[in-house]
């Protein structure tokens, strides 16, 4: 499965916590990423993830570019719903892809443990 992992800043030592406990789960998959949670969630777990731009500078359109090609299967994307961002319209682009492309999309940390739980578990391949 081709998984996205992408997190706000506030988001990251999150991401980080959940790359870690799922890390046995993540490394059985093919990881991509924006470019700041890529970096530090491979320095954090070691996990081998393709890194896109930062998510400002465009890492969120070419994750959705992605979705738009077919090349995802999965999106978890730790979004912060109390700050604003300056990249918004990247943002919920990607989020209507997901939609568009019917693409399973995590935005807290509980439903994409639920999706790493159905994953080991094999009820979603
Ligand atoms: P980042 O991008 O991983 O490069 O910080 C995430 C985002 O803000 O969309």
């Amino acid at each position: 499965m081709r998984i996205a992992l992408i997190a706000h800043d506030k988001k990251k030592n999150e991401m980080i916590d959940f790359a870690v406990k799922y890390r046995d789960v993540l490394s059985e998959h093919e990881l991509f990423a924006t470019g700041t949670t890529g970096t530090l969630v491979m320095g954090e777990t070691g996990l081998n993830i393709k890194r896109m731009k930062s998510g400002p500078l465009g890492g969120d359109q070419q994750i959705g570019s992605m979705l738009a090609d077919g090349k995802l299967d999965l999106v978890i994307f730790l979004r912060d719903p109390l700050t604003a961002q300056p990249h918004e319209p990247d943002i919920s682009a990607l989020l209507r892809l997901c939609d568009v492309y019917c693409i399973p999309l995590a935005t807290n940390a509980a439903t994409g443990a639920i999706i790493m739980d159905a994953l080991k578990s094999g009820v979603f391949r």
